[in-house]
């Protein structure tokens, strides 16, 4: 391909009425759908699972991701292809490249899919990762151990989400034993230094062929086994933390020179440091609260991202908090969303002490009927613990009443934190 003919592949204008591929048929890929389809998109997914959570409200081909033939059919009935995932095939990848038009380019997949050349990445455009070490055997595993010290977080380079594909390496003991397991994938591995952060924040931006960049409000996020909890924002930090939030996240978006969306999810310490943990090239869970909290949500810019429309106005509406709702939540959230009755009866709080602790907690009361819960299932078939099957956005005054809402209503019981 010249490069003449590239430049124009890079800034082509997908207008409305267009048909938006999408390899991946899960929740991302559904709220995507959503939102792309106000604006009178067509969409297309591929999923190997019939009547996934996005093949519901969209057309879908039911076959593996892997799978060529299909990638090929995807790309003929599609004007423009994204994914919802990163862990995307480099062969159907490069197949899709060639036969249709994919504005997200392969090069950040291939970034992004790898934790080594992510955090290489993110250090050529002179942002902080945790200190690390490439480890290809055990030696090389006891040296970073010393270097940098213990505990140390043991990663595989791919593959891994949600927690899975690491250890966290607490004494000489352990080298070997987590060598084992993690190396059995036959993946590299990378040994990063544990971070004592204080809080976990992120932050979403969206970059169009154009060049233009626009970042969503900084999330803070609680991680219960490593999965995500809750979404507060604004962040509970101050105004300087959010800026500089802000700033390396534009600067990212710009280094990498992507389109779409780009997650950065963000390790703030004591002393005001701020070090990327991750980068994801997709919407990302973090964000679910701009769909009720934002003038235009990550999804909606995601398909205003890579169809190279003008970016929408990002601004925060409300104070917000996001609560996952996994497997073990959604029986729960289905009996509470049938009678409305979110809370106890009687409206005292059930668990005083964390009353005691949460802001203004003696208008307790007053302050829970304020909180707005917008509730977002997935049309999951079956549910299994720890697997997302919605999220709610409590829409609020303050977060702490929102907080304390989660707390209230007993379904994340021995969640809270
Ligand atoms: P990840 O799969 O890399 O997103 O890690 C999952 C969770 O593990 C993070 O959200 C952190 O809570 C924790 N974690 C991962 N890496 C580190 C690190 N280097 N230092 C401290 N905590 C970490």
């Amino acid at each position: 391909m010249t490069r003449e003919t590239k430049e124009t592949k890079e800034h082509k204008t997908i207008p409305s009425g267009s048909t938006i591929g999408i390899l991946g048929g899960g929740q991302l890929g559904r709220m995507m759908t959503l939102a792309g389809t106000n604006l009178g998109y067509r969409f297309v997914t591929l999923d190997p699972t019939p009547q996934s959570p996005c093949g519901q409200v969209a057309r879908q081909i039911v076959a593996a991701y892997h799978d060529q033939d299909a990638a090929r059919k995807l790309a003929e009935v599609s004007d423009v292809i994204t994914y919802e995932f990163e862990n995307v095939d480099a062969q159907v990848a490069e197949l899709l490249e060639q036969s249709s038009y994919v504005p997200q380019g392969s090069k950040l997949l291939y970034t992004t899919q790898h934790r080594i050349r992510e955090k290489q990445a993110i250090e050529a455009a002179g942002v902080k990762v945790a200190p690390y070490a490439v480890i290809q055997n055990v030696q090389d595993l006891r040296s970073a151990v010393d270097e940098l010290g213990l505990p140390s977080v043991l990663k595989t380079a791919t593959g891994g989400y949600d927690g899975k594909g690491q250890w966290v390496i607490r004494s000489e003991q352990e080298i070997e034993p987590a060598f084992a397991q993690l190396s059995q994938g036959g993946t590299e591995l990378v040994l990063e230094q544990f971070i004592p952060f204080i809080k976990e924040l992120s932050v979403i931006a969206a970059r169009n062929p154009q060049g233009e960049i626009s970042t969503f409000p900084v999330a803070e996020n609680i991680h219960i086994n490593n999965i995500l909890h809750t979404s507060i924002v604004p962040a509970r930090v101050s105004e300087n933390i959010l800026e500089k939030a802000n700033a390396l996240a534009v600067n990212l978006a710009e280094s990498l020179g992507m389109v779409g969306l780009l997650a950065v999810e963000l390790f703030l310490t004591e002393a005001g440091e701020l070090y990327v943990n991750e980068l994801a090239p997709r919407p990302h869970n973090s964000g679910h609260y701009t769909m009720e909290a934002c003038t235009t949500s990550q999804f909606e810019q995601h398909v205003r991202a890579i169809c190279n429309l003008p970016l929408g106005e990002a601004t925060l509406l409300t104070p917000v908090v996001m609560v996952n709702v996994l497997g073990e939540h959604v029986e729960e959230v289905q009996a509470r969303l049938l009678t409305g009755k979110w809370l106890p009866e009687d409206g005292h709080p059930i668990d005083t002490e964390y009353a005691e602790h949460a802001e203004h907690a003696e208008h307790a009361e007053i302050i829970l009927d304020d909180v707005v819960p917008k509730v977002h299932l997935y049309g999951k078939e079956g549910t299994a613990p720890k697997r997302k099957m919605g999220h709610i956005n409590l829409l609020c005054k303050d977060v702490e009443a929102a907080l304390l809402w989660i707390q209230q209503t007993n379904i994340w019981r021995n969640q809270n934190q």
